[in-house]
């Protein structure tokens, strides 16, 4: 059967990379913005870059908190040994077990 219209993404709707799309069903659209049904990113292509970007600085403090003895930070740098392993970079990663 033929796959009417093949779903693509459209320019104004897409999920967030930090959240994916179940968050999406309850109005959480966009990292940047910290509000529901909001969105501050102009397309998917801004999303990505915001949250690249914002995947090394969150990285980067959890190095830093790490070094400084912070074990919540400790632990988290064990969790994540790359940036895209955070906010939704990840998100065909699977947990073991
Ligand atoms: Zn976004």
């Amino acid at each position: 059967m033929s796959a009417a219209g093949a779903h693509e993404a459209r320019a104004t709707e897409w999920y967030c990379e930090a959240y994916g799309p179940e968050p999406a069903e309850i109005g959480a659209l966009c990292f940047r913005s910290g509000e529901l049904g909001k969105r501050v990113c102009n397309d998917q292509d801004e999303c990505h870059r915001v949250m690249a970007a914002e995947r090394r600085r969150v990285f980067r403090r959890i190095s830093e908190r790490a070094a400084s003895g912070d074990q919540a930070m400790v632990f988290l740098e064990g969790e994540f040994s790359s940036p895209e392993q955070l906010l939704g970079g990840g998100q065909d990663q699977e947990a073991d077990g």
